[in-house]
Protein backbone atom coordinates (compact mmCIF):
# COMPACT_ATOMS: atom_id res chain seq x y z
CA UNK A 1 0.00 0.00 0.00
CA UNK A 2 1.62 3.52 -1.24
CA UNK A 3 -0.81 5.35 0.00
CA UNK A 4 -4.61 6.16 1.88
CA UNK A 5 -6.72 8.71 2.70
CA UNK A 6 -6.04 9.87 6.24
CA UNK A 7 -9.11 8.19 8.52
CA UNK A 8 -8.34 11.78 11.05
CA UNK A 9 -8.75 15.22 9.01
CA UNK A 10 -5.84 16.73 11.06
CA UNK A 11 -3.21 13.75 9.26
CA UNK A 12 -0.74 13.60 6.86
CA UNK A 13 -0.55 10.14 5.64
CA UNK A 14 2.86 8.79 5.16
CA UNK A 15 2.03 5.10 5.06
CA UNK A 16 3.63 2.09 6.77
CA UNK A 17 3.99 -1.42 5.47
CA UNK A 18 3.46 -3.07 9.47
CA UNK A 19 -0.30 -4.21 9.22
CA UNK A 20 -2.88 -6.77 8.62
CA UNK A 21 -6.74 -7.73 8.59
CA UNK A 22 -8.54 -7.16 12.15
CA UNK A 23 -9.35 -10.69 13.45
CA UNK A 24 -12.99 -11.13 12.69
CA UNK A 25 -13.41 -7.39 11.55
CA UNK A 26 -13.35 -6.32 14.83
CA UNK A 27 -13.59 -2.72 14.83
CA UNK A 28 -11.20 -0.72 17.03
CA UNK A 29 -12.74 -0.08 20.80
CA UNK A 30 -9.71 0.59 22.60
CA UNK A 31 -7.14 3.61 22.07
CA UNK A 32 -3.47 2.36 23.19
CA UNK A 33 -0.95 5.06 24.14
CA UNK A 34 2.79 4.56 23.70
CA UNK A 35 6.37 6.37 23.83
CA UNK A 36 8.68 5.40 20.49
CA UNK A 37 11.73 5.29 23.06
CA UNK A 38 14.20 6.89 20.51
CA UNK A 39 16.68 9.46 20.62
CA UNK A 40 14.96 11.02 17.83
CA UNK A 41 11.38 11.11 16.55
CA UNK A 42 12.62 10.74 13.15
CA UNK A 43 14.43 7.90 13.92
CA UNK A 44 11.30 6.17 15.31
CA UNK A 45 9.29 7.04 12.20
CA UNK A 46 11.71 5.29 10.51
CA UNK A 47 11.45 1.95 11.85
CA UNK A 48 8.02 2.17 12.35
CA UNK A 49 7.46 2.52 8.65
CA UNK A 50 10.36 -0.17 7.45
CA UNK A 51 9.28 -3.58 6.40
CA UNK A 52 11.82 -5.33 8.38
CA UNK A 53 11.19 -3.64 12.16
CA UNK A 54 7.46 -5.76 11.81
CA UNK A 55 6.16 -2.86 14.17
CA UNK A 56 3.88 0.25 13.39
CA UNK A 57 1.21 2.34 14.47
CA UNK A 58 -2.04 4.14 13.18
CA UNK A 59 -0.90 7.48 14.47
CA UNK A 60 2.62 8.77 15.10
CA UNK A 61 2.95 12.27 16.54
CA UNK A 62 5.60 14.72 16.62
CA UNK A 63 6.70 16.66 19.81
CA UNK A 64 5.48 20.24 18.10
CA UNK A 65 1.82 18.38 17.59
CA UNK A 66 2.04 17.10 13.78
CA UNK A 67 -0.03 14.22 13.38
CA UNK A 68 1.38 11.31 10.90
CA UNK A 69 -1.64 8.43 9.93
CA UNK A 70 0.80 5.35 9.23
CA UNK A 71 -1.82 2.88 9.17
CA UNK A 72 -5.59 2.93 8.33
CA UNK A 73 -7.63 2.82 11.11
CA UNK A 74 -9.88 -0.51 9.65
CA UNK A 75 -6.51 -2.03 9.25
CA UNK A 76 -4.70 -4.18 12.14
CA UNK A 77 -1.53 -1.84 12.53
CA UNK A 78 1.46 -3.83 15.07
CA UNK A 79 2.15 -1.89 18.06
CA UNK A 80 0.89 -3.61 21.28
CA UNK A 81 2.56 -7.47 20.62
CA UNK A 82 1.39 -9.88 23.40
CA UNK A 83 -0.72 -8.07 26.23
CA UNK A 84 -3.91 -8.67 27.81
CA UNK A 85 -7.17 -6.47 28.57
CA UNK A 86 -10.45 -7.04 30.03
CA UNK A 87 -9.98 -10.89 28.79
CA UNK A 88 -9.07 -9.92 25.46
CA UNK A 89 -5.51 -11.08 24.40
CA UNK A 90 -5.41 -9.62 20.54
CA UNK A 91 -4.82 -5.86 21.49
CA UNK A 92 -4.21 -5.23 17.63
CA UNK A 93 -7.10 -6.52 16.61
CA UNK A 94 -9.09 -4.34 18.82
CA UNK A 95 -6.99 -1.23 18.84
CA UNK A 96 -5.82 1.65 17.59
CA UNK A 97 -2.06 2.64 18.64
CA UNK A 98 -0.78 5.82 18.85
CA UNK A 99 3.03 6.28 19.18
CA UNK A 100 3.93 9.55 21.20
CA UNK A 101 7.03 10.84 19.98
CA UNK A 102 9.42 10.99 23.14
CA UNK A 103 12.51 9.64 24.43
CA UNK A 104 11.31 7.85 27.70
CA UNK A 105 12.98 6.42 30.25
CA UNK A 106 16.29 5.08 28.04
CA UNK A 107 16.04 9.12 27.49
CA UNK A 108 15.24 10.34 31.02
CA UNK A 109 11.51 10.91 30.80
CA UNK A 110 11.41 14.05 29.19
CA UNK A 111 8.17 15.88 29.52
CA UNK A 112 5.58 16.31 26.68
CA UNK A 113 5.39 19.40 25.37
CA UNK A 114 1.91 21.44 25.23
CA UNK A 115 1.49 20.98 21.37
CA UNK A 116 1.77 17.57 21.63
CA UNK A 117 -0.68 16.65 24.47
CA UNK A 118 -3.46 18.98 22.71
CA UNK A 119 -2.49 16.96 19.43
CA UNK A 120 -3.16 13.70 21.26
CA UNK A 121 -6.28 14.51 22.94
CA UNK A 122 -7.81 15.45 19.59
CA UNK A 123 -6.53 12.88 17.80
CA UNK A 124 -7.90 10.95 20.53
CA UNK A 125 -11.46 12.37 21.01
CA UNK A 126 -11.92 12.27 17.08
CA UNK A 127 -11.26 8.14 17.30
CA UNK A 128 -13.12 8.25 20.23
CA UNK A 129 -16.32 9.54 18.66
CA UNK A 130 -15.96 7.84 15.39
CA UNK A 131 -15.75 4.51 17.05
CA UNK A 132 -17.50 4.75 20.19
CA UNK A 133 -14.58 4.14 22.37
CA UNK A 134 -15.39 3.98 26.38
CA UNK A 135 -12.97 6.49 28.07
CA UNK A 136 -11.74 4.25 29.86
CA UNK A 137 -10.71 2.04 26.76
CA UNK A 138 -8.05 4.48 26.50
CA UNK A 139 -5.11 2.87 27.99
CA UNK A 140 -1.12 2.59 28.01
CA UNK A 141 1.10 -0.23 26.50
CA UNK A 142 2.19 -0.54 30.18
CA UNK A 143 -1.56 -1.60 31.38
CA UNK A 144 -1.86 -3.91 28.70
CA UNK A 145 1.52 -5.48 28.47
CA UNK A 146 2.76 -5.24 32.54
CA UNK A 147 6.25 -6.14 33.38
CA UNK A 148 7.29 -6.08 29.61
CA UNK A 149 6.45 -2.72 28.69
CA UNK A 150 6.42 0.70 30.50
CA UNK A 151 5.58 3.29 28.46
CA UNK A 152 4.30 6.09 27.54
CA UNK A 153 5.19 6.13 31.46
CA UNK A 154 4.85 7.54 34.34
CA UNK A 155 5.44 11.16 33.27
CA UNK A 156 2.73 10.99 30.75
CA UNK A 157 -0.17 13.62 31.24
CA UNK A 158 -2.90 11.24 31.81
CA UNK A 159 -4.85 14.41 34.11
CA UNK A 160 -3.98 16.97 30.86
CA UNK A 161 -6.02 14.54 28.60
CA UNK A 162 -8.72 14.15 31.17
CA UNK A 163 -9.04 17.86 31.48
CA UNK A 164 -9.83 17.56 27.66
CA UNK A 165 -12.46 15.26 27.47
CA UNK A 166 -10.01 11.76 27.00
CA UNK A 167 -9.59 9.15 29.11
CA UNK A 168 -10.93 7.82 32.67
CA UNK A 169 -8.84 9.25 35.41
CA UNK A 170 -9.47 10.24 39.12
CA UNK A 171 -7.25 12.42 41.27
CA UNK A 172 -4.82 9.98 43.65
CA UNK A 173 -5.20 9.83 46.76
CA UNK A 174 -2.59 10.89 48.90
CA UNK A 175 0.66 9.19 50.00
CA UNK A 176 -0.12 8.55 54.18
CA UNK A 177 1.53 5.85 55.83
CA UNK A 178 -0.41 2.87 57.01
CA UNK A 179 -0.86 -0.67 55.98
CA UNK A 180 0.47 -1.75 52.96
CA UNK A 181 0.83 -4.88 50.91
CA UNK A 182 3.92 -6.46 48.65
CA UNK A 183 6.16 -9.06 47.15
CA UNK A 184 5.49 -12.43 49.46
CA UNK A 185 2.53 -11.29 50.98
CA UNK A 186 -0.58 -13.55 50.98
CA UNK A 187 -3.88 -13.64 52.04
CA UNK A 188 -7.10 -12.29 51.84
CA UNK A 189 -6.44 -8.77 51.58
CA UNK A 190 -4.23 -9.23 48.00
CA UNK A 191 -6.80 -11.24 46.91
CA UNK A 192 -9.32 -8.62 47.24
CA UNK A 193 -6.52 -6.14 45.60
CA UNK A 194 -5.85 -8.83 42.99
CA UNK A 195 -10.30 -8.63 42.26
CA UNK A 196 -10.04 -5.10 42.38
CA UNK A 197 -7.11 -4.86 39.59
CA UNK A 198 -9.21 -7.68 37.12
CA UNK A 199 -12.44 -5.72 37.55
CA UNK A 200 -10.62 -2.61 36.03
CA UNK A 201 -9.29 -4.71 33.51
CA UNK A 202 -5.39 -6.05 34.07
CA UNK A 203 -4.58 -9.01 33.57
CA UNK A 204 -3.86 -10.60 37.04
CA UNK A 205 -4.66 -14.12 38.06
CA UNK A 206 -6.84 -13.81 41.61
CA UNK A 207 -4.74 -16.15 43.58
CA UNK A 208 -3.82 -14.19 47.05
CA UNK A 209 -0.20 -14.63 46.75
CA UNK A 210 1.65 -11.20 45.96
CA UNK A 211 3.70 -12.52 43.32
CA UNK A 212 6.16 -11.49 40.37
CA UNK A 213 3.79 -10.77 38.31
CA UNK A 214 1.24 -8.56 41.16
CA UNK A 215 4.09 -6.61 41.93
CA UNK A 216 4.26 -5.38 38.23
CA UNK A 217 0.41 -5.23 37.60
CA UNK A 218 0.44 -2.56 40.88
CA UNK A 219 3.36 -1.12 39.09
CA UNK A 220 1.56 -0.19 35.84
CA UNK A 221 -1.36 0.80 37.91
CA UNK A 222 0.86 3.15 39.81
CA UNK A 223 2.20 4.39 36.56
CA UNK A 224 -1.10 5.86 34.96
CA UNK A 225 -3.15 5.97 38.01
CA UNK A 226 -0.67 7.51 41.34
CA UNK A 227 1.97 8.14 39.20
CA UNK A 228 4.18 9.78 42.33
CA UNK A 229 5.74 6.48 43.24
CA UNK A 230 6.07 4.04 41.03
CA UNK A 231 7.59 0.62 42.97
CA UNK A 232 5.13 -1.90 42.91
CA UNK A 233 4.20 -1.86 46.93
CA UNK A 234 0.25 -1.97 47.33
CA UNK A 235 0.23 1.09 50.04
CA UNK A 236 -2.93 2.78 51.20
CA UNK A 237 -2.82 5.42 48.21
CA UNK A 238 -2.76 2.88 45.73
CA UNK A 239 -5.65 0.97 47.48
CA UNK A 240 -7.73 3.64 47.63
CA UNK A 241 -7.06 5.12 44.19
CA UNK A 242 -8.22 2.07 42.62
CA UNK A 243 -11.18 1.79 44.72
CA UNK A 244 -12.20 5.43 43.98
CA UNK A 245 -11.41 4.35 39.97
CA UNK A 246 -13.79 1.52 40.05
CA UNK A 247 -16.57 3.62 41.42
CA UNK A 248 -15.96 6.56 39.28
CA UNK A 249 -16.62 3.52 36.15
CA UNK A 250 -19.02 4.91 33.83
CA UNK A 251 -19.85 1.06 33.32
CA UNK A 252 -20.82 1.11 37.01
CA UNK A 253 -22.86 3.97 37.07
CA UNK A 254 -25.33 3.14 34.76
CA UNK A 255 -29.06 3.63 35.92
ZN1 LIG B 1 4.54 0.74 23.22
Amino acid sequence: MTGFAADYAGASVTASPNHGERVDGRSPDMILLHYTGMGTADQALTWLCTAESQVSSHYFVYEDGRVLQLVPEARRAWHAGKGVWDGENDINSCSIGIEIANAGHPGGLPDFPEAQVRAVAQLCRDCGERWSIAPERVLAHSDVAPVRKVDPGENFPWQKLYLDGVGHWIEPAPITGGRFFQLGDAGQPVEALQAMLALYGYGIEVTGEFCERTKGVVEAFQRHFRPARVDGTADSSTIETLHRLLGALPKFNRS
